[in-house]
């Protein structure tokens, strides 16, 4: 097994942090209710799993991420965030704060994430609201910084900074409220290779070393194939919700939902269907390599037979 896939009962507990039941939302549009964005979804997410969530564009994945965050609300279904239902309409604003600080989230575009001049400034400015004590702030400050490896900016200026390196701010910023989750809503999109790069290593390891449950949203399979599981929403619904291995290897499920699977597993896909004799579950970059290269082998040894 690859380490990219680990076993989902390693980190996650039993206990379900985030309960949605049958929960949809309509925008409106000058008062009249559109087509509903979601439609009577229902799942649960366990502390410290680490989820991906996959769709095409508008099928309402950042929906759900705004609902679970209360940027949005609705009284069409439930949310229960650790234990409190969300929902109803009887919280007051700490409640809210309470929700936003256990699910912290990161939108697509850094440069609209920043607030602050100065780097440190920046991250402390969520602490700050938490009516924090100065020291306590300064520990949260450098320790996210730390974790993000940005300290060596902290005096910085956050708009000299690369796209990257604005992402990993933004994320120190969310660290240091110790959220429970971090929603990274497409997160990487607007990152080169190397921000990408960066800002994935930080995802995983702050859901591996510190149990911070994650949930991503993106259009990178190879950033889905590193979660334990993967939910596929589709014009609203919840069309799959599984292991990135079981997902990755349904080809034409994934082509019925306007998505593509992993390069590899589509090469290989392409060539079962010629005939070739290859497995049908390999998902990370190494697996469809190891297969090719052991088809490969195969196809030379019988060559040479043959002229033997
Ligand atoms: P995704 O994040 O998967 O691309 P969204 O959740 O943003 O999808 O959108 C789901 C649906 O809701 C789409 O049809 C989209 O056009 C619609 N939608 C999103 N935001 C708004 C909005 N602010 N007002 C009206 N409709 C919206
Ligand atoms: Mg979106």
């Amino acid at each position: 097994m690859s380490e990219n896939i680990k076993n989902i009962s390693d980190t996650a507990s039993d206990v379900p942090f985030i309960k949605v039941e049958n929960l949809s939302y309509s925008y409106e549009n000058d008062g009249v209710p559109s087509e509903p964005a979601l439609r009577d979804i229902s799942l649960e997410i366990r502390e410290g799993e680490y989820v991906a969530v996959l769709g095409h564009n508008g099928s309402g994945k950042s929906t759900f991420a705004k609902l679970l965050n209360m940027i949005l609300t609705t009284d069409k279904g439930k949310i229960i965030i650790d234990g409190t239902e969300i929902t109803s309409s009887s919280m007051t604003d700490d409640d809210m704060f309470e929700v936003r600080r256990k699910v912290g989230m990161v939108f697509q575009n850094p440069d609209n994430q920043l607030v602050a001049t100065i780097v440190e400034e920046d991250v402390a400015f969520g602490p700050e609201n938490l009516g924090l004590p100065r020291d306590e702030i300064r520990k949260r400050v450098y320790s996210s910084l730390d974790m993000v490896g940005m300290r060596d900016y902290s005096k910085h200026a956050p708009h000299k900074l690369s796209g990257g390196q604005k992402q990993r701010v933004a994320i120190a910023g969310i660290i240091a409220m110790r959220p429970r989750c971090i929603i990274f809503d497409e997160s990487t999109a607007m990152l080169d290779p190397l921000g990408r790069k960066e800002v994935m290593s930080i995802i995983k390891r702050l859901n591996r070393d510190e149990g911070i449950t994650v949930i991503q949203i993106t259009h990178y399979m190879e950033e889905a194939a590193m979660a334990d599981r993967v939910i596929i929403i589709n014009d609203g619904t919840i069309a799959a919700d599984s292991t990135p291995r079981d997902i990755f290897s349904r080809v034409d499920f994934l082509k019925s939902v306007g998505l593509e699977a992993p390069q590899g597993t589509e090469l290989i896909w392409e060539l079962r269907k010629d005939g070739f004799d290859l497995p049908d579950n390999c998902v990370t970059d190494e697996e469809c390599i190891a297969a090719l290269s052991e088809l490969f082998e195969k196809t030379l040894k019988g060559k040479k037979d043959e002229q033997a």
